[in-house]
């Protein structure tokens, strides 16, 4: 198998560049959602600066602005870079796994704004985010019928110090962790918790 290698790609747009792998020039292109033409136009150019993420596919925030990167923030489009100015000061950065904002406090507020506008998809990551301050949300779903066949959102979200995907239904004081990281999750959530989330009402799921 041919390794993947990384690549940059003008956007056409903003000045806006994407980064994106393949085994190819074109495969890049082919690989990257936000080039929204004909692969065969995009001009990929090499970016070995990057390779070390091929395997996972995406560029962490920081690696990007540490290499003199721009993102603009999801939530009030300052842009953000990785010099200290009067815009913000990156160390409050956060990258929720899909976007970036300038602080945390900024993605509750876009969280709650989308909320409104989208019912409670954005709702429960609010919560979520809010209950366990340091969790990457991976993916949020807008209703599901919970034992009391009130309609709630679900979110799974990872946590530092965790191996697998915790899922939570908004109202539960129950989450499901992977057994492997029950340990793991008890010293996470106890410190900041207010007591509702205690080891004991934690329901285990093996993952294997
Ligand atoms: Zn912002």
């Amino acid at each position: 198998m041919i390794a993947r290698k990384a690549y940059t790609i003008d956007l056409d747009r903003d000045d806006a560049q994407a980064i994106a792998f393949g085994t190819s020039p074109l495969d890049a292109a082919r690989n990257c959602d936000q080039w929204e033409g004909d692969p065969e136009d995009a001009d990929p150019i090499r970016a070995p600066e990057f390779d070390q993420w091929a395997d996972q596919g995406c560029v962490p925030m920081r690696a990007m602005l540490d290499a003199g990167w721009w993102h603009s923030c999801s939530g009030c489009e300052r842009q953000l870079c990785a010099e200290y100015d009067d815009d913000g000061d990156p160390s409050e950065y956060v990258d929720d796994g899909d976007e970036t904002y300038c602080s945390r406090d900024c993605m509750l507020d876009h969280y709650a704004e989308i909320g409104k506008r989208h019912g409670c998809s954005f709702g429960v990551r609010l919560d979520a985010s809010e209950r366990w301050p340091g969790i990457t949300v991976t993916d949020s779903s807008g209703l599901r019928l919970n034992a009391l066949r009130i309609q709630v959102g679900g979110v799974r979200f990872t946590f530092p110090g965790g191996r697998f995907p915790v899922d939570w239904i908004r109202g539960d004081n129950t989450v499901l962790v992977a057994t492997v990281d029950v340990g793991a999750w008890r010293q996470f959530d106890s410190p900041q918790s207010d007591g509702a989330m205690t080891g004991e009402k934690v329901t285990l799921h093996a993952t294997t």
